[in-house]
């Protein structure tokens, strides 16, 4: 007979099954560790930076998760043909699938992570709480059982009393959950949150919870390995949410005293402990600003895992890896010190000021600061990439260390402010008026901040300078001038040939879309040794001159440092004053200044209509909603961008669309 292998031991070789950023940082700890990686990938990652990074990858199938990263056999059998004897399942995807645990077991590899049995019984929200209780955590009042029909439902509901938080029991990044305020709104949230939880993780369980109103969420690191070792790495806080997802995270808890934050971790220890846990794990609490109380754990590594490790100065991924080693635990409660504070922000290809959309497309610019003062970058992007509609949209984590809050604040808003990612729209203008906003610099923030100050957060900068303008010149000249010289030395440019005198040249730029747009012309003098700038009017004198990423801008009497990038004909700026985009307008090109605003509502990404919310005819506000998409696994609601009259509706429920499908037609009102 043979003897079955154990379920934790010594490994050479690790498949990652996952993508993106977090597979980039598991390689990162492994390679450092001495094992040889494999990669796996779709069809839509063939040139994707994880697959760049291991020592070896495979193909798994199309870009679909469900045919790809979610394909337990395909994932096992490109274990057994690179000869890998454990996976690890990073965050997201398949890493608190039991199902897939077990496939692992079943095949001899080593699972990175706690057992099936472990992930049955903590991997659910309902499941968890139900042992929670017996394990005398304190848990938010609510119904988890196993009946789902409506009455059930509805009468947990009354007995909970409003506002209710109806959640999906398998659900994760924020995903499944609505907010129910009286019980007249319950029957819609049950059936949208149940179909979220379908399409999103394949079950509709849903459990219904007491909604504390404006909480914080406090959550605490544990690790567990297979000698009955346990302990916890501080807490993190993460109450910077939007509908439910977190933006940012920080460690310790600005909110927490030493007191507060031991109870805290005993809790988490006593709820992992109640299932003797193996591996990385987080326990997640809310906070009403008393009590805490227990939500979920979630039985892998997670996406704010580096904050914890800045404080701690303990790689997590590491002892994920000793524990599946086999090993003891490196250290014990009381050698674990927290030291500083840290706090990350989650980059995303998706753009603020259109309800944060998801962007799809390749990216042109990417440029990340130097790991040092405190920073750490972890991404899973370079610049020629392709950021696809198939997966979760986030493309780097920046995070940064100081000795105290503010410092790490500042830190970290100047790591963003030097992260230029161009092709695809970006977060991180958002993230840095976060960051930066007095009231989270005050720790006076709870999970609705966000929500309640969403215009100041994603309003553009309101007007541009003088700077902005010479700025947006320089970048195009420095542009030409770059162009030129790699054309070689040409007789036109000897100085012999060029014309003398003065000569003009006139710039034309646009500042947003549609009705809302401004156009603002610039002219420029130059030739003779000098050249200026007429800005509204007013001529200053101007020069420029490259240095390194940068450009030294000289306008008047002042200088200044700037940088852009400069892609086709959209401009990207950013001076002292912030960030700025603008469009140049090129005066052969056709496009009319009066460009209107469309009327016609089209499909920003591929995805499924999921809900039409207004009929043909109906008179809607700017602003009114129109029709729900479900894409990139959220549900994204399309809203009238002007007001008018809605003409024309082209699809219905059900309908898969294409980019830019037409969907619905709005004729404006005539004012
Ligand atoms: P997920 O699996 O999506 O992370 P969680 O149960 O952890 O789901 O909840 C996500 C977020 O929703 C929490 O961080 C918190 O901000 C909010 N939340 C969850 N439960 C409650 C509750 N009962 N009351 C108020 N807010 C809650
Ligand atoms: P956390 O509590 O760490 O935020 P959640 O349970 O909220 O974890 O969900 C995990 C997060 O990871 C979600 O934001 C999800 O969209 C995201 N995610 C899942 N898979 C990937 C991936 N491969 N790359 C990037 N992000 C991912
Ligand atoms: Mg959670």
């Amino acid at each position: 007979m043979m003897k079955s292998p154990a379920l934790y031991r010594r490994f050479r070789t690790l498949l990652i099954a996952n993508r993106g950023e977090i597979a980039c940082r598991v390689i990162r700890t492994a390679r450092a560790m001495g094992l040889r990686t494999v990669a796996v990938y779709s069809e839509a990652d063939v040139g994707a930076q994880h697959v760049a990074e291991a020592d070896e990858a495979v193909l798994l199938g199309p870009a679909r998760a469900r045919d790809s990263y979610l394909n337990i056999e395909r994932i096992i059998q490109a274990a057994k043909q690179t000869g890998a004897e454990a996976v690890h399942p990073g965050y997201g995807f398949l890493s608190e699938s039991a199902e897939f645990a077990q496939a692992c077991a079943d095949a001899g590899l080593v699972f990175v992570g706690p057992t099936p049995q472990m992930i049955t019984a903590m991997g659910s929200k309902s499941g968890s709480k139900a042992l929670m209780e017996k394990a005398g955590v304190p848990l938010v009042p609510g119904y988890h059982g196993a009946a789902q029909d409506e009455a059930t439902l509805a009468a947990a509901a009354d007995k909970i009393g409003f506002p209710v938080l109806v959640k999906a029991s398998a659900g994760g990044g924020g995903r499944g959950m609505r907010v129910v305020r009286e019980a007249g709104e319950l029957a819609a949230a049950i059936v949208s949150a149940k179909r979220e939880a379908k399409a999103a993780f394949g079950d509709d369980t849903l459990l219904i919870e007491r909604y504390v109103d404006n909480p914080r969420h406090i959550e605490v690191q544990i690790v567990g390995d297979s000698h009955g070792n346990l302990v916890s790495l501080f807490e993190r806080e993460c109450t910077l949410q939007r509908r439910h997802q977190k933006v940012i995270e920080e460690a310790p808890s600005p909110t927490l005293d030493a007191a507060q934050r031991e109870t805290v971790c005993a809790a988490a220890r006593r709820a992992a402990g109640a299932v003797n846990y193996v591996g990385a794990g987080t326990i997640e609490f809310v906070s009403d600003g008393k009590d805490v109380f227990f939500i979920e754990m979630n039985t892998r590594l997670q996406v704010e895992h580096p904050v914890t490790e800045r404080i701690s100065g303990v790689d997590l991924v590491e002892w994920q890896l000793r524990v599946a080693f086999g090993e003891a635990l490196p250290l014990k409660q009381d050698q674990l010190k927290l030291s500083g504070h840290a706090i990350e922000a989650r980059v995303y290809a998706e753009n603020p000021a259109k309800n944060f959309m998801p962007s799809v497309g390749k990216i042109t610019t990417w440029r990340t600061p130097a790991e040092v003062d405190g920073l750490r970058i972890d991404a899973g992007y370079r610049g020629g990439d392709s950021v696809s509609p198939y997966y979760d949209a986030m493309l780097a984590k920046v995070i940064a260390w100081a000795p105290t809050r503010q410092a790490a604040i500042d830190r970290l808003d100047r790591g963003l402010n030097e992260t230029d990612v161009r092709g695809v729209v970006t977060n991180i203008p958002f993230l840095s008026a976060l960051v930066t906003h007095p009231e989270v610099r005050a720790n006076a923030i709870d999970t609705g901040f966000i929500e309640r100050n969403l215009a100041a957060l994603t309003a553009a900068p309101s007007t541009l300078g003088d700077l902005e303008f010479a700025a947006a010149v320089a970048a195009i000249l420095r542009g030409e001038d770059e162009a030129a010289k790699a054309e070689g030395p040409s007789p036109w440019r000897t100085a012999g040939w060029m014309p003398v005198g003065r000569r003009k040249r006139s710039f034309l730029f646009r500042r947003g879309q549609g009705h809302d747009h401004t156009d603002h012309t610039i002219e420029l003098t130059y030739g003779g040794g000098s050249s200026a700038l007429t800005i509204d009017g007013r001529e200053l004198a101007f020069a420029w001159t490259a240095a390194g990423d940068g450009i030294d801008v000289a306008l008047g009497d002042a200088r200044s440092r700037i940088h852009a990038v400069v892609d086709g004909a959209e401009l990207y700026v950013r001076t002292r004053s912030g960030r700025f985009e603008l469009h140049l307008v090129d005066p052969f090109g056709g496009e009319s200044e009066e460009a209107v605003g469309e009327d016609k509502i089209v499909a920003p990404l591929p995805g499924t209509v999921v809900a039409l919310l207004a009929e043909v005819g109906a008179k809607l506000d700017k602003g009114a909603p129109i029709l729900t998409l479900e894409v990139m696994k959220m549900e994204q609601t399309l809203r009238a961008p002007f007001a008018g009259t809605l003409t024309a509706v082209k699809c219905k429920v059900g309908d898969i669309v294409q980019e830019g499908a037409e969907l619905a037609e709005l004729e404006a009102d005539a004012d």
